[in-house]
């Protein structure tokens, strides 16, 4: 007798997106039936403005594998897709967006690729379909937070991912609240394979993400796993010492050699050098803070994988 296959948990944040909704159902129906496997959709409404709510409860009504969780306000993709881990039964996990500029009939490649033994599938938009800059800034994004966590991935920002419920569970116990899951599954050490999926462009509706919106969450994203970005300012402060150290070698060469008396470079000299100082010392302040912060998130101290040991017979 063959076992029943595990439960697939579709996870969806969703921010005004009425106008996708409908396709969406019919496309994620049409695919998850055609695979054959037993599924779940946790459609989360992130505080909607628009009638998504009403469409998602209609469709509740007629398709009970659909369970609808709705924020008070919103709070943003991320903690919708936490919220919809939270209510997930399945044993694997998927995210995906409502505006289907990833197609439905993709999520069996990605739940496929998990089986090959990774904890995380993250989809690879390989003819992405967004705008130059966007596309400029996310490789950026990419190699920082590669270089940052020594984990190679080649797009952290695909919404196209697959989790073993385990590796969910893991996320879910690290609760500071500034938390991006593609940072933290790089930072957990999760075991990432990666798929190329297809991309399309958005047919209805607009990107949540304008280009401040993009560089606030890009840096809150960094922000959340290193403390970088306040330690650059030691290095800056070294740069700035050295060269007024060098404009003053200058200043008393030209005095020795030359006789010059002008007291423009010592004034440049001295400048340069109390900036650095001053900034050094913002820098070891910054440690500090850098400390304080990393504390605040109350991270696990280590994470296990495995154990090998044998019972005592
Ligand atoms: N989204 C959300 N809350 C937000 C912003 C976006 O739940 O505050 C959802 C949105 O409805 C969509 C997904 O997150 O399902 C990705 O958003 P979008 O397509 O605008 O992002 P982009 O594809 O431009 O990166
Ligand atoms: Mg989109």
């Amino acid at each position: 007798m063959n076992a029943t296959p595990p439960l697939i948990s579709v996870v969806i944040p969703i921010y005004n997106e009425e106008a996708s909704l409908p396709r969406l159902y019919q496309e994620l129906t049409e695919a998850l039936e055609d695979y054959g496997r037993p599924y779940e959709v946790i459609a989360v409404d992130d505080g909607s403005r628009d009638a998504s709510f009403s469409v998602l409860s209609g469709l509740h009504a007629k398709d009970p594998r659909w369970r609808i969780v709705r924020f008070m306000r919103n709070f943003g993709q991320n903690p919708a897709i936490y919220a919809g881990f939270e209510q997930a039964r399945g044993q694997v996990l998927v995210t995906i967006d409502a505006d289907l500029q990833n197609p439905p009939s993709e999520i069996p490649k990605v739940v496929e690729k998990l089986e090959e033994g990774y904890d995380v599938v993250q989809g690879w938009r390989r003819q992405r379909q967004d705008s130059s800059v966007r596309r400029l800034l996310s490789r950026s994004i990419n190699r920082l937070v590669s270089k940052i966590t020594k984990m190679s991935v080649r797009d952290l920002g695909c919404s196209l991912k697959a989790f073993r419920r385990e590796a969910a569970h893991h996320l879910m116990a690290c609760t500071h609240s500034c938390r991006y899951i593609p940072a933290e599954t790089a930072w957990h050490g999760l075991m990432l394979g990666e798929v190329e999926v297809e991309h399309r462009e958005r047919s209805q509706g607009e990107s949540k993400y304008g280009a401040l919106a993009l560089f606030r969450v890009s840096f809150d994203m960094i922000a959340s796993i290193s403390t970088l970005p306040i330690r650059a300012v030691a290095p800056l402060g070294i740069i700035f010492a050295c060269l007024g150290f060098l404009i003053s070698l200058r200043v008393v060469y030209f005095r020795i050699v030359h006789g010059d008396v002008s007291y423009m470079g010592a004034i440049m000299a001295a400048l340069f050098v109390l900036t650095g100082v001053q900034m050094f010392t913002t820098a070891i302040m910054c440690e500090y803070i850098s400390r304080i912060y990393t504390e605040v998130q109350r991270r696990p101290y280590y994470l296990i994988r495995d154990v090998l040991q044998k019972e005592p017979e």
